[in-house]
């Protein structure tokens, strides 16, 4: 960490825009609570600091992917409840959930069979949200399967039945017709629980979309990710509520010369300098997750002003044209973030790249070290 501090790079995170992201979205979907999903290290921002923001800010508990991301919650002295959302079946370490008081999602019999013994073995309860599959087609059970599971899980004593909830898979879309029929069948499935004789103490579904989309949806709980660190799932979701982007990455200008016209810039000289300019050269590469397919297409802020990112990308290093300006070494540039100051932003960079906001802010790399502001 102090090399990379050295390395003069770094993710500057706005815990600010944090907590105002999240109080809100805390206000706009109020009677339900929120669940901070601070999974992926909080979508790269650092999941502990996220997670200490959200929740002072009001979330009511936080959603993790795994139990190892439960655990390091735990470990840095977290005690809000930890909703797991991954299933890692059989190579789960059920010992250190329960131990760590995370909250599990069940899917099936056979993980709630051993969840419980696991529990009793502890002499303790462990909370469960059962996950029915809806239309995702990823993790759940089946709506014919979960009123037995529902069953099963409300008659066994180290169980804690807490909720009932299922993923949506097309709420960022403009056509909402799947995501209806996704409700439908949430709502039937929660209809057969009880119809079966369990009370389902709470349902969630919504996501950041779902609950922008779809306010019927809201439910008791609803796990926001992406929202938290300011962003929008699409565009036609934005202006709902006002969300501020969290995150920049800056580098401090390594180096600095003044080129003639018609010298190369970077790997295969895809970018020749059309007139006498200066390059600025900044730490920060592919390597960082600074994705190379934003090669002459990003740019760069420097005291307010925009520049071309020249060149290809490179693994460690990216090159900055600056015209007639002459950026001394050391000079601050930032070269993703929330586009005041002209450079790219996260959903730009997304749209250039053929990718979605979370992989630009989840691929920014381990050698970057997450600076609070
Ligand atoms: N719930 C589940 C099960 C998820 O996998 C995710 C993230 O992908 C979320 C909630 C949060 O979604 P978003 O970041 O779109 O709000």
């Amino acid at each position: 960490q102090s090399q990379d501090r050295l390395r003069r790079a770094w993710v500057e995170v706005d815990l600010g825009a944090v907590a105002a992201n999240t109080r809100r979205l805390v206000a706009l979907v109020r009677p339900a609570r929120l669940v901070a999903v601070v999974k992926a290290d909080g979508y790269g921002h650092g999941a502990t600091a996220v997670a200490r923001a959200a929740l002072d800010a009001g979330a009511s508990a936080l959603g993790v992917a795994t139990t190892a991301e439960g655990l390091a919650l735990r470990a840095d002295g977290i005690r809000a409840p930890i909703l797991v959302l991954g299933v890692e079946g059989a190579a789960e370490p059920l010992e250190a959930l329960v131990a760590a008081d995370l909250t599990a999602t069940v899917t099936t019999l056979a993980f709630a069979r051993r969840l419980a013994d696991e529990a009793h073995r502890q002499r303790r309860r462990v909370r469960v949200h059962l996950k029915v599959e809806t239309g995702m087609g990823r993790l759940g059970a089946l709506p014919e399967e979960a009123p037995a599971l529902a069953r099963w899980i409300a008659a066994a004593s180290a169980l804690e039945l807490e909720a009932v909830y299922s993923h949506l898979a097309t709420a960022d879309e403009e056509d909402p017709s799947y995501l209806r029929e996704q409700a439908d069948r949430f709502r039937a499935a929660c209809e057969a629980i009880e119809a079966a004789g369990v009370a389902v103490p709470a349902r969630h579904i919504a996501n950041t979309a779902g609950l922008l989309a779809a306010p019927e949806l809201r439910y008791d709980m609803v796990r926001v990710g992406l929202g938290l660190y300011g962003y929008y799932p699409a565009d036609h979701l934005r202006g709902r509520v006002a969300l501020r982007p969290a995150l920049r990455v800056m580098a401090a200008v390594a180096e600095v010369r003044r080129l003639p016209a018609g010298s190369g810039i970077g790997y295969g000289r895809t970018h020749v300098l059309s007139r006498p300019s200066a390059v600025a050269t900044l730490p920060v590469g592919y390597a960082d997750g600074l994705t190379r397919r934003l090669s002459n297409r990003a740019r760069a802020s420097w005291e307010g002003r925009a520049y071309p990112v020249v060149g290809r990308i490179c693994m460690d290093q990216c090159m900055v044209e600056t015209g007639d300006d002459v950026p001394p070494v050391g000079a601050v540039m930032c070269v993703l973030g929330p586009g005041d100051g002209g450079e790219t932003t996260v959903e730009e960079a997304a749209r250039l790249t053929g990718s979605i906001p979370y992989e630009i802010i989840t691929q920014l790399g381990p050698r970057l070290p997450r600076v609070y502001v």
